[in-house]
């Protein structure tokens, strides 16, 4: 609903003509127009029980066009092959191009007309699953959106349903602007190229929330120079078919971009792109302690060319953007005493990925192999642990076998070296999901909490310390199970795990999965200011999402860590010696 309403409430586009699109017989579609559509059918497909992959291919390449710059409509007009994008195959690129055509789509129409009123009741909001909004309407007696959202707000369907049952109708319902860092990325380069290519704009770089790699992101900001600017704000409104302008002054403007969130370009010049860089990379919390010291910035008589100058103006040494955050970032830049940021370069292994023994896709072998490639001195195999059923939990037995196995693999290996681990659950009542004579045999192990997230802050985190007390315990995996957009992951008491991490010889991860980034910045500065080392991990579930450990590392920078403090810094020999408690 969210990016329909916007796509067609939001200030009207230039004249067709002005912008060379539109015909007399088909309306100008926005991308999107017609991803709200590719979502619709996905909704629909779903509720018909349809294969899930085709599902998933329908959202997956809606996502896909709201990031597009080009428009799809005149994509279609000149007859451009549509399936040479990724995730646009055959009948995607078929259905494409029967909404440009003709508006519609007889599948999606047909569908609608056949749908029970429950499900077509929910067709404008394409994120909600029918199957389990079906469940609601059943067990709560009602049958419309409105009754859905009353039902929400007075917690009846938490209680008679369950959480995440609750969540995810929020979620559905939520008009969202928010979008994950890796995926504004993608979108991040797509717009960059169209400032620099069609817009013709001399410079753009990214700026705000983005530039700092905050998780979550709602704006996508750039500062850009120009000659003409009015030229470019004109251009930017063909983006994508059609991009809404929200405001617009002399030197800046703001459009809603299909994807959800917002865009922001700046003005600047040579003389001011320092000044102007600094301040739209914010945070407003950095600016606040910087501006103490400096006094207003729009103020600054003097050319500031680059960022550096600016901060050197006033004694500051550069602060680098993932810091700004109003810590205490400013007063130890005037003392010189920043941290040297932790970089991929730092990183010689990863100590959290699985494999075809539990729900990963690529063999030990392979994994060892990318691992090798990517120059690292050593992978860990961390695969589920018995109890986790539903994620290919290795058996006691099957763990020994794998045990030594990768004895042999190692025999063979020159100059790498795989690591013999376990995500171990973490019980509810806090024991390991591992007898201890099995554990011991392990080079480290990676300890979780998969199950029971409802139980309240006192009991997780007494199950946490419990779990600390085993000796086999050595680094906590994603700390709190939040995953970013979903679910907010269950409550702790991070000062009390933290202490024990400490008093106990364990360490914490950064997951660096996208949309976990578990401990969060705040919780990894916890951390590592009680002396409580931290591994940035992947956890990996094949070879081609090694390289998420930058998004991790983002995290990690985030946080102020600097290579010390990071355990995969460390080559294997070292490691192992913290790892025997
Ligand atoms: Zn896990
Ligand atoms: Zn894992």
């Amino acid at each position: 609903m969210a990016e329909k309403s916007r796509s067609q409430d939001g200030p009207q586009p230039p004249p067709a003509g002005m912008i060379g699109a539109g015909t007399a017989e088909a309306p100008f579609l926005s991308n999107a127009e017609i991803a709200d559509r590719l979502a619709s059918l996905a909704q629909l497909l779903s509720a018909q029980k349809e294969n899930p992959y085709k599902v998933k291919a329908y959202q997956r390449a809606a996502g896909k066009l709201r990031n597009m710059s080009e428009s799809i409509q005149e994509l279609v007009q000149d007859d451009a092959d549509l399936t040479q994008y990724a995730g646009i195959g055959d009948a995607i690129a078929s259905a494409i191009r029967e909404i440009v055509q003709t508006g519609s789509l007889r599948r999606l129409e047909s569908l609608r007309a056949e749908a029970s009123p429950e499900v077509a009741s929910i067709n404008d909001y394409p994120r909600l699953d029918p199957k389990r909004v079906k469940r609601v309407y059943k067990k709560l007696g009602i049958s419309s959106v409105q009754e859905l959202r009353d039902k929400l707000e007075s917690g009846e369907i938490e209680q008679m349903l369950g959480l995440r049952l609750a969540q995810h109708v929020r979620q559905g319902l939520t008009e969202t602007h928010a979008m994950l860092l890796y995926r504004a990325d993608d979108l991040r380069v797509a717009v960059e190229e169209f400032l620099l290519g069609p817009c013709r704009v001399r410079r753009a770089e990214v700026v705000g929330d983005v530039r700092r790699r905050v998780e979550v992101i709602e704006e996508l900001s750039f500062v850009i120079d120009t000659d003409d600017f009015p030229g470019v704000v004109a251009r930017l409104q063909r983006y994508g078919g059609r991009t809404p302008l929200v405001s617009s002054g002399k030197d800046d403007a703001v459009f809603a971009l299909s994807s959800g969130v917002m865009l922001r370009i700046q003005l600047a010049g040579r003389k001011d792109w320092g000044l102007q860089m600094v301040a739209c990379t914010g945070s407003k919390a950095h600016l606040k302690k910087l501006t103490a010291v400096t006094g207003a910035l729009r103020g600054l008589k003097t050319a500031c060319t680059t960022e550096e100058a600016l901060y050197r103006k006033f004694g500051l040494a550069y602060i680098e953007p993932e810091l700004r955050e109003g810590y205490d970032e400013v007063e130890r830049a005037a003392k010189n005493e920043l941290p040297v940021l932790v970089t991929q370069k730092d990183i010689k292994g990863d100590l959290h990925a699985h494999s075809t023994s539990s729900d990963g896709s690529d063999s030990i072998e392979d994994m060892a192999a990318a691992a090798k490639d990517r120059g690292y001195e050593y992978i860990g195999i961390s695969d589920h642990s018995q109890s986790l059923k539903i994620a290919g939990g290795v058996s006691i037995e099957d763990l020994w076998a794998q045990i030594k196995y990768i004895d042999k693999l190692n025999a063979r290996l020159k100059g790498f070296r795989i690591l013999k681990s376990s995500e171990v659950d973490i019980l509810a009542d806090g024991s390991l999901d591992y007898p201890d004579d099995l554990l011991k045999e392990l080079d480290y192990t990676v300890c979780s909490i998969h199950s029971r997230f409802a139980m309240n802050r006192e009991q997780q985190t007494e199950r946490l310390l419990r779990a600390m007390d085993n000796r086999y315990f050595n680094i906590l995996g994603h700390a709190t199970g939040r995953l970013l957009l979903k679910r907010p992951g269950y409550e702790i008491d991070i000062e009390r795990v933290i202490e024990q991490a400490h008093k106990n010889g364990c360490f914490f991860e950064i997951n660096s999965s996208p949309d976990r980034l578990d401990l969060s910045s705040e919780n990894a500065r916890k951390a590592a200011a009680a002396g409580v080392m931290i591994a940035v991990n992947t956890d990996s579930h094949s070879t081609g999402e090694l390289p998420i450990l930058r998004c991790g590392i983002d995290q990690a920078r985030r946080a102020g860590l600097e290579k010390m403090t990071i355990l995969n810094c460390l080559p294997w020999q070292k490691l192992q010696r913290l790892f025997a408690r």
